[in-house]
């Protein structure tokens, strides 16, 4: 069978002109959690239902010397699935850009990482300034480096429109790290429309099903796959996405696939294979992830609010995307642009920067590390990673646990800190 026989043989999603076209014909019309199982089914010419692991870096030439194309490796047996050499596209990783192509509704492109993706999208971009606000300080130390090289200006999120300029760049991370609360694109691509600007948007905190930045006015969206998509805390992965008009219009997908053949910031083989294994569940983990934030955050507000409690006494406020007041508001620019629920991660501050210390070491369930996104539940004492951070900050990150476990767990642990200080 091939994947023309099979129906999904229209090429769509990342081009190079080339022979890694990511398939996506004939599926779009279905929903996300049947999409993230099936948009890639054309793909492979071979019997077996799930992905194979192909970890080669390159590919044979046909032997009919009348075959060779140069800088082209078609296999008539699998045209969706050839290629030449792991730097421009390999089996598994074309296969996973498939997936997220369908995913994101717009041509997508994967990377070594989230900051790799970041600095491939702001190279292309090639900005005179960017406007950005706190939030995940990587990018940041990105914007550093070019700093360096090029001049490139930064300035605040919210800064005058004019002080920007047509190729200019506005960058919103939303939700936003590590408080988990929302911020209105519609209100940024209205500002980026206005003086030429365009507006890239890093969604890491709400993949699908949770938020679609290409509804709201992104030009580019932005993923650390190494969070929700890989979802299990075992491979590192960025993304790119391209607003379906640019791509058409203006080939930035095109663009970004041959920077990439240069920059080299490609996934491994492995990890593409292993983003393929976690895409599938995508919507189900992410949708309980959501559910048990929104339930731990309620919870803990009312906890907080009442001072006859064990928790009220440590900590001092919780902050995420539900408490905002556009939550409770119908109609709101928040709950249009996240109407499946909010983003799994919060933020708890203590009253103290050593109790903020002494928790997470209290806790059985949720791991003290870095990072989020996996099924299993973290929390950070968020200096340990973040200089710039508020030392009573504690950042949680919600997994797919039961969540009145995980909150007995956070009650049983301020009871411990709460005895020890007393002690
Ligand atoms: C983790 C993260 C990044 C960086 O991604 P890496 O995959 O670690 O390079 C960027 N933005 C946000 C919001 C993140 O959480």
């Amino acid at each position: 069978m091939t994947a023309t026989e099979n129906g999904n043989g229209a090429a769509g999603g990342a081009s190079n002109g080339s022979s890694n076209r990511a398939q996506t014909g004939g599926v779009h019309d279905l929903a996300l959690a049947s999409l993230a199982i099936h948009a890639d089914d054309g793909f492979s010419i071979h019997r077996a239902v799930a992905p194979a692991m192909h970890v080669s870096t390159t590919y044979r030439y046909s032997r009919n010397p009348e075959d060779l194309i140069p800088m082209e490796n078609i296999d008539p047996n699998a045209p969706a699935d050839s290629h030449m050499y792991s730097r421009l596209s390999s089996p598994n990783i074309s296969r996973l850009e498939t997936l997220l192509t369908a995913i994101l509704h717009g041509p997508s492109l994967t990377y070594s990482s989230g900051l790799s993706a970041f600095h491939a999208m702001i190279v292309h971009l090639n900005p005179r300034r960017v406007a950005i606000g706190e939030g995940y300080h990587g990018c940041h130390g990105v914007l550093k480096i070019l700093t360096r090289l090029t001049g490139l200006e930064v300035l605040p999120l919210d800064c005058p429109a004019s002080d920007l300029g047509p190729g200019d760049i506005i960058h919103v991370e939303t939700p936003l790290n590590p408080t988990g609360e929302a911020r209105d694109l519609e209100f940024y691509s209205r500002k980026a429309k206005e003086v030429g600007a365009y507006l890239t948007v890093d969604a890491t905190f709400a993949p699908p099903p949770l938020q679609d930045p290409f509804l709201h006015g992104a030009d580019i969206v932005m993923h650390s796959g190494t969070k929700y998509f890989g979802g299990h805390s075992d491979l590192l992965c960025g993304v790119l996405a391209v607003n379906p008009k640019r791509a058409a219009e203006e080939g930035w997908d095109s663009a970004l696939l041959a920077d990439r053949v240069f920059l080299g910031s490609v996934m491994g083989n492995f990890e593409g294979w292993l983003g393929l294994r976690s895409l599938r569940t995508l919507e189900l983990r992410v949708e309980r992830q959501s559910a048990n934030a929104t339930n731990l955050v309620a919870w803990l507000a009312a906890q907080v609010a009442d001072e006859s409690t064990t928790a009220s006494k440590l900590v001092e406020r919780v902050q995420h995307a539900s408490l905002q007041k556009e939550a409770s508001e119908k109609g709101s620019w928040l709950r249009k642009q996240m109407p499946r629920g909010f983003g799994p991660v919060f933020s708890i501050w203590l009253r103290e920067e050593g109790d903020a210390r002494a928790l997470p070491s209290t806790l059985r369930l949720f791991h003290h590390a870095t990072s989020l996104g996996g099924v299993e539940s973290l929390i950070e004492w968020r200096a340990m990673t973040d200089a710039t951070v508020d030392r009573r900050l504690l950042r949680v990150s919600v997994g797919v646990e039961s969540w009145e476990d995980l909150r007995d767990d956070l009650n049983a642990g301020f009871e411990a800190l709460l005895a020890k200080k007393k002690a």
